[in-house]
């Protein structure tokens, strides 16, 4: 149904279009190969659509302007690290007044018992910990899984992300063998040793593997969003419960993107009971941060370890981890954003988006489909998949990017290597109908 010569002139022209409208950027771009391997400060910014990514200057609320001057509406949202809405004042204000009193003193600070007493709130879990990144939360949880029940495997669903984490690297093969994800540089261990990998929306699947009793932990987010967004069949997140429980492995929910299910992610909205769970990105409003937390029964256990006269080479923690600024930032973030008023404005505006982009598919009787969860909406080049692998088989590279390059050219930023908008409630019904005229075009000149 695409003609790809036609999408690859497109490209083409776009391709130009972009080189033109962004010197400033481009000089950057030049500049930084000069120092940064592969002239970025961090790899996965190569994804982005043009020849170089836009170098950007500022950005608040739901809108960026790059170096070059051009504003965008900012449906990227810095990949969820920055879904409250970019700059919010009061986190901007509380943040800059940490840093004036001291970031870090490898201390506890006066809002350390808010920051869990509100994870508390809103997760229900009783009890947490803090950490940089959602990758270091989530290592720190499989470490305590595997020293819990003694088991030596990780099980994660089939082209799940969970950050940067060597357990979660691995997928199935056509027969069913985990084998490293496609892309994995380098990998510590083969996956097959560490890893146990089942396909989401699969209870039969899963009763299978863990009942071979080596497995210490699932990790899941409770909808995949990170191979487009896959959404749990109705059951099957119980039936999880039930079948972990059974087999003595410990649930781990990921809620690091499904935060923007409502203010206590998917696990509030949808009553799940994990035995851990983790958040991160957009809890601190932009500041390096991330949490887990776990249920009464694994605090007990973990008391020991934790208070032990070794815990500071265990393997868990970090130099500035839970430091000062951490903690006013995520305090001052979940006072001010990520609240139930926040997500009623948000969710609105992403049901919009979802329902705009809907209806140019069906206006040209495209096989494609729009999913959303929340504040975040995605579309992708198939039906609604049931499990990752079935997403996976749909991913359009060539696509992906000249829609990605066409909405850029025209003042809408989208994910890279997502076809994902998150809307805040900075954001504006204008700006959702901006991309959904934009997305209409590209659409039309493709078909
Ligand atoms: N968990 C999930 C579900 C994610 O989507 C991501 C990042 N996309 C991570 C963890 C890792 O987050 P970070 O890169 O901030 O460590």
């Amino acid at each position: 149904m695409i003609d790809r010569d036609r999408l690859a002139r497109l490209r083409a022209s776009e391709e130009d279009r972009f080189v033109e409208q962004h010197p400033r950027s481009a000089a950057l771009a030049a500049r930084a190969r000069g120092g940064l391997l592969a002239g970025v400060p961090m790899p996965w910014m190569t994804r982005w659509p043009g020849a170089f990514p836009v170098s950007v200057a500022s950005a608040s609320g739901g809108r960026l302007v790059d170096v070059d001057g051009h504003e965008f509406v900012d449906l990227c949202l810095g990949d969820t690290g920055a879904m409250t809405g970019h700059a919010l004042p009061a986190v901007t204000t509380a943040v800059a007044e940490r840093i004036a009193a001291g970031a870090t003193a490898m201390l506890p600070s006066e809002d350390a018992a808010w920051v869990g007493e509100e994870l508390t709130r809103r997760f229900g879990l009783p009890a947490w910990q803090l950490a940089i990144s959602a990758t270091d939360a989530n290592r720190f949880v499989l470490r305590f899984a595997r020293h819990l029940t003694g088991r030596p495997r990780v099980a994660v669903m089939d082209w799940c992300y969970h950050g940067t984490v060597d357990e979660s690297l691995a997928v199935l093969d056509a027969d069913g063998r985990v084998v490293p994800r496609p892309g994995a540089l380098g990998p510590q261990v083969d996956v097959a040793e560490t890893t146990a990998v089942v396909p989401f929306n699969d209870l039969d699947a899963l009763e299978r593997r863990l009942a071979e009793g080596d497995v210490a932990c699932l990790l899941m987010e409770p909808a995949l969003t990170n191979i487009g967004i896959v959404l749990p069949e109705p059951g099957y997140l119980d039936g999880v419960r039930e079948v972990t429980r059974r087999h003595g492995v410990l649930l781990v929910v990921d809620e690091t993107h499904t935060m923007c299910a409502g203010p206590g992610g998917a696990t509030a909205a949808w009553g799940l009971e994990p035995d851990l769970l983790v958040v991160g990105k957009a809890i601190g409003g932009g500041i390096p941060c991330a949490a887990y937390g776990v249920s009464v029964e694994i605090a007990e256990r973990l008391n020991g370890p934790m208070l032990g006269h070794e815990i500071d080479v265990a393997g868990v923690g970090g130099t500035l981890t839970g430091s000062a600024l951490a903690l006013t930032a995520i305090r001052s973030t979940l006072t001010h954003a990520l609240r139930p008023e926040d997500f009623e404005v948000a969710v609105p505006l992403a049901e919009r988006f979802a329902d705009g982009v809907a209806e140019v598919i069906a206006e040209h009787g495209l096989p494609w489909h729009v999913q959303r969860l929340g504040c975040r909406a995605e579309y992708w080049f198939c039906p609604p998949p049931r499990d990752g692998a079935a997403a996976a088989a749909a991913v359009d590279e060539d696509l992906e990017g000249l829609l990605h390059l066409w909405c850029l050219n025209r003042g809408v930023l989208l994910t890279p290597f997502h076809n994902m908008a998150l809307l805040c409630p900075a954001h504006t019904e204008a700006d959702v109908d901006r991309h959904t005229e934009v997305f209409a075009e590209a659409v039309a000149a493709l078909t």
